[in-house]
């Protein structure tokens, strides 16, 4: 397997590790938006959410909250974004699905997504598109 998570995780590629347990483990970004950005990833290779068991999402979702509380603590911010790229088309470039989990800092510049309005009966089109498919 080519990916680089998965060499990560077999201790073929050094990073800085945070935390792990039986199914999660977290590490330092290579690339952080600002000092302490880290990825929580499972130890079992899935592509995206979709591929991921739902015990496992909520593993990584408690690993999260304990990286932020530590962020919190640790680092002393006063505030975190939780990202996580879903597939290529949001931006996924690792093929390994992971959180980040990024610190943020009086103007660091990270800029979020930006928003419009909704036309006339567009809200009630595609909501009702989803539901149909829960
Ligand atoms: P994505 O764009 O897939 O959501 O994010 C992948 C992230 O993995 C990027 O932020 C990138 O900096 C990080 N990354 C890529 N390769 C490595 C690596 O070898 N080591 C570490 N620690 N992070 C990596
Ligand atoms: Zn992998």
């Amino acid at each position: 397997m080519d990916c680089i998570f998965c060499k990560i995780l077999k201790g073929e590629v050094p990073c800085e590790k945070i935390y792990e347990n039986d199914q999660v483990f977290a590490f330092l970004d290579i690339m952080p938006v600002n000092p302490g950005h880290t990825l929580v990833i499972p130890k079992e290779h899935f592509e995206n959410i979709e591929e991921l068991p739902e015990n496992i999402l909520c593993e990584m979702s408690k690993v999260v909250k304990k990286i932020g509380q530590a962020m919190i603590k640790g680092l002393n911010v006063k505030g975190y974004n939780l990202a996580l790229n879903n597939r290529t088309m949001a931006g996924q470039v690792v093929p390994h699905v992971h959180f980040h989990v990024i610190p943020r800092v009086k103007g660091d510049g990270l800029r979020l997504w930006p928003q419009r309005k909704y036309q006339e009966q567009e809200a009630q089109i595609v909501a009702e598109k989803l539901i149909k498919n829960l």
